[in-house]
C-alpha cells in the first residue's frame, strides 16, 4: 500500500524520552510529523536535533501538535500526574485525541485515565511494549493492546512506526496486564538463573559451559540463551532497562493476580527479592544486575 503524503499523516506527539522512549520516537519521527517533550528539556532538544521532530516546552503544547499522542514514562502514576492542570495533556487535547500509552503501566491506572479521558470526548488505549532498547531501534517491538476497537485501529497506523507484532488483547488495562506477566515470567528467569548459575559456579562448574549445557537442554530460556551470555558472563551488564521498573512489573503481576483471587507465591517471591536486589543495586542499576545478589552473598561470579 503506498503512504500517503506525510501532511496527510496524523500529527504524533511523543512524551517520555527514557532509555527506550528515545529510540521509539525516533522510529516515529520516520513516518509520522513528530512533535516531543521530556521532563528534562535537554533529553528532548537532543532527539528533536537528530530526529528532525519538534520541541515542546509542556504536555500541553505537544498535545496541541498532535492527533494521536504517545506517553512512556516509568508508571501510570507519572502518566496521570502529566494530564492536569494549565500545562498539563488535558489542556491541550482537541475532541478526539488519542491518547496511546506505551507506559508499562498498571491496568486499573488505565482504567482510571480511560475513563477521564473518554468523559471528555478523548480516546485511549494502553500499548506498553516488549522487546528492549534494541528491538525499538529495529522497530521489531511486540506491542500489546488494550482497548475499543476503534481506537486500537487508529493506535495501530502509529504503533506500526516501532511494533512488528501488535496485539490486541481485550478492553483497556488487557496490554498492561499481559505486559506485567510478561516481565514477571522474565524477573523469575533471572532471578532463579542468578541463584542456579551462582550454585554451579560455587560447586566447580565452569559458567559458560553450564549456559552452553542448559541452552541444549530443557532447562533453556531467553535468558539463558540470549541474555546472560550477552551480558552476564561478559560481565558488560549495558544499562537498558532498570532493574527498578522490573520491580514495578512485577509487583503489578502480583497485585492483578490477588485482584482476581489467584494465590501466587511464585510471583509474591520475585517481588521480594526484586525489592531486595533494588535496595542493594540502587535505582540505576540494571534489570540482569539482580543476578548479583546471589553473586555478592556466595563470593563467586557468573562469568565466562
Ligand atoms: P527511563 O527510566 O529510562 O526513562 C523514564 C522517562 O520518564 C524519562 O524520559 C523521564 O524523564 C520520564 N519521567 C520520569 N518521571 C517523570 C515525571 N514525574 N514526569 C514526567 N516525566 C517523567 O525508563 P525507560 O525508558 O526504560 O522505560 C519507560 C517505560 O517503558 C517503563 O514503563 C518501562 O517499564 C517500559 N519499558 C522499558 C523497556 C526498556 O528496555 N528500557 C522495555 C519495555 C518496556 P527525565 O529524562 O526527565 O528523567
Amino acid at each position: 500500500m503506498r503512504e500517503p503524503p506525510l501532511h496527510a499523516r496524523p500529527r504524533v506527539a511523543f512524551l517520555g524520552l527514557g532509555a527506550i522512549g528515545r529510540p521509539m520516537a525516533a522510529r516515529v519521527a520516520r513516518l509520522y510529523p513528530l512533535t516531543v517533550w521530556n521532563r528534562t528539556a535537554d533529553v528532548a532538544r537532543r532527539v528533536g536535533e537528530a530526529t528532525g521532530a519538534k520541541v515542546a516546552a509542556t504536555p500541553r503544547e505537544a498535545a496541541e501538535a498532535a492527533e494521536v499522542v504517545l506517553t512512556c514514562l516509568p508508571t501510570s502514576a507519572e502518566v496521570e500526574g502529566l494530564l492536569d492542570g494549565p500545562d498539563g495533556l488535558l489542556a491541550g487535547f482537541r475532541p478526539g485525541t488519542l491518547l496511546v500509552d506505551c507506559t508499562s503501566g498498571s491496568p486499573e491506572g488505565s482504567r482510571r485515565i480511560a475513563e477521564r479521558l473518554r468523559s471528555a470526548g478523548h480516546g485511549f488505549v494502553d500499548a506498553p511494549v516488549s522487546g528492549g532498547t534494541n528491538g525499538a531501534e529495529a522497530g521489531t517491538l511486540t506491542v500489546m493492546v488494550g482497548g475499543e476497537v476503534q481506537d486500537v485501529l487508529q493506535a495501530r497506523e502509529v504503533l506500526r512506526a516501532f511494533g512488528q507484532r501488535i496485539e490486541h488483547l481485550g478492553p483497556v488495562g488487557a496490554g498492561h496486564a499481559m505486559k506485567a506477566v510478561n516481565n514477571a515470567l522474565l524477573a523469575v528467569n533471572i532471578l532463579s538463573l542468578g541463584e542456579a548459575l551462582t550454585a554451579l559456579a560455587k560447586a566447580g562448574v565452569e559458567p559458560r559451559a553450564a549456559v552452553e549445557v542448559l541452552n541444549v537442554s530443557s532447562g533453556r530460556s531467553f535468558v539463558s540463551e540470549v541474555l546472560v551470555p550477552e551480558r552476564v558472563l561478559t560481565g558488560q551488564f549495558p544499562p537498558t532497562f532498570r532493574l527498578a521498573l522490573l520491580h514495578k512489573d512485577a509487583g503489578i503481576a502480583a497485585d492483578l493476580a490477588a485482584a482476581v483471587g489467584v494465590d501466587h507465591p511464585m510471583l509474591a517471591q520475585a517481588v521480594e527479592l526484586l525489592d531486595r536486589a533494588r535496595a542493594a543495586l540502587g535505582e540505576q542499576a540494571d534489570y540482569l544486575e539482580a543476578v548479583k545478589v546471589s553473586e555478592r552473598q556466595s563470593g563467586v561470579e557468573i562469568r565466562g
